[in-house]
């Protein structure tokens, strides 16, 4: 049996960017892969502005007026002092005037600092007045003032080529001013189910049949990462049919999936049709749910055979296939991170790695009590998956690794 990371690691060694770049419009870009670095052309923010609604003045100005005087600069300090005549009004979105000596400048949030002020004083701490304004409190000389570049500083790359663009990163490149960006072409996955027992959702289930849920799972998931799916349905095991789809799979898509029929001793057509047309290894995976895993290709392209249990589909599909699948898209970085956390359960460790399907409680993390791989309902009434390592006993209380579902976004 290969380990999980075994599995994984032979596949990112088979993998490669399967994608050419394009460059395509900023707001289209989430969940693709940048094919370039973005590197900051601008400073951000691009001058000195106002962090505060109230007035921008030069602290030296208001100090040589400060009646009482006592405080030293550099201190919040009361002050009782006349007022400043106010010189000008800058709105955000207004470019300033240098600020005239001995006045202060009523000012709005990211409106920009005047030449000239060094201060802004929020305000209420201010008293307005027909004369202009007087400060009750003076702040530290800069205080309320977002520097330029103290976001971005030219010249920063502030995302890296081989990024999934997450929705703050599509801010953040636009707070640059990128309004295009080179992405990877989005990898074209085929998918197919087997099985003579499928039925789909929408038909009538007769005797000894079931519906198929596997497509539903691989299309959402495989369309939630990015990818575009070439979905060819099911395909009877029938070997004609069978072959006619890995044929237009391997025509139409970068890399074929499919689900069931990879067991030992199975007799199927899938097996035979990718040995006939290019090549097929099939593993015994030391993982629960998911053992069998078939890996191969077909023509050119990269074939996975998931299992075809409902829930091995899934943990398969995000702890196997995810790092294999983002590497041919030209992910750089594949690895997952788990969250720690604690367990509320107590459970004896197994020969293979187990992924348990947990929820989030005021406890810890509880599992759901039937773990079989075909209890699809547990993947919906969990939080995410819990690693439990071939052999670790599990005992409440216990550190215990937490995958939930947005880890492998
Ligand atoms: P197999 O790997 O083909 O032996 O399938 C293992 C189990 O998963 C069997 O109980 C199948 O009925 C079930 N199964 C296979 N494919 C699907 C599917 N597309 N949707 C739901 N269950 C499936
Ligand atoms: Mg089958």
């Amino acid at each position: 049996m290969l380990s999980v990371e075994e599995a994984i690691e032979t596949l990112l060694r088979a993998a490669g960017r399967l994608v050419g770049v394009e460059v395509i419009a900023l707001i289209e870009a989430l969940g693709r892969t940048l094919a370039a670095d973005v590197v900051a052309a601008i400073d951000v923010p691009p001058a000195d502005n106002s962090a505060m609604d109230g007035y921008a003045l030069r602290h030296a100005d208001w100090v040589e007026v400060d009646c009482a005087g006592t405080g030293a600069e550099g201190t919040e300090r009361t002050v009782t002092s006349p007022s400043l005549p106010v010189s000008q009004r800058i709105a955000a979105g207004s470019a300033p005037a240098p600020l005239t000596r001995g006045t202060a400048a009523r000012i709005f949030t990211g409106a920009e600092i005047p030449a000239g002020a060094d201060t802004v004083v929020m305000q209420e701490h201010c008293e307005e007045m027909d004369a202009g304004v007087r400060l009750l409190r003076l702040p530290e000389r800069g205080a309320n003032i977002r520097r330029r570049g103290q976001d971005i500083v030219i010249g920063q790359r502030v995302l890296s080529a081989g990024h999934r663009l997450r929705p703050q990163d599509l801010g953040l490149a636009a707070s640059l001013g990128a309004a295009r960006v080179a992405v990877y072409r989005r990898l074209r996955v085929a998918i197919l189910s087997t099985g003579d027992e499928l039925v789909e959702p929408g038909d009538e289930v007769g005797p000894g049949q079931i519906y198929n849920s596997n497509r539903f799972t691989l299309q959402g998931q495989l369309t939630a990462w990015g990818f575009e799916v070439v979905d060819l349905g099911m395909v009877r095991d029938e070997h004609g049919a069978v072959r006619e789809a890995m044929l237009r799979a391997a025509r139409e898509a970068d890399v074929i999936i499919t689900t069931g029929g990879v067991s030992v001793g199975e007799e199927d057509h899938v097996k035979n049709a990718v040995k006939d047309l290019g090549s097929l290894d099939l593993w015994r995976i030391a993982i629960r749910p998911g053992k069998p895993f078939a890996y191969g290709r077909v023509r050119d392209k990269p074939f996975l055979g998931l299992p075809g249990n409902p829930v091995s589909v899934l943990v398969t599909l995000l702890v196997v296939a995810r790092p294999f699948l983002f590497a041919c898209q030209g992910v750089a970085d594949t690895s997952l991170h788990a969250v720690p956390h604690f367990a509320a359960f107590t459970r004896e460790g197994g020969a293979r790695e187990d992924y348990l399907r947990v929820r989030v409680t005021q406890a810890g993390l509880e599992a759901f009590p039937n773990q079989s791989s075909g209890v699809l309902y547990s993947t919906a009434w969990g939080d995410g998956l819990l690693r439990q390592k071939a052999g670790q006993d599990i005992r409440a209380g216990d550190r215990v690794d937490f995958l939930p579902w947005a880890l492998f976004n």
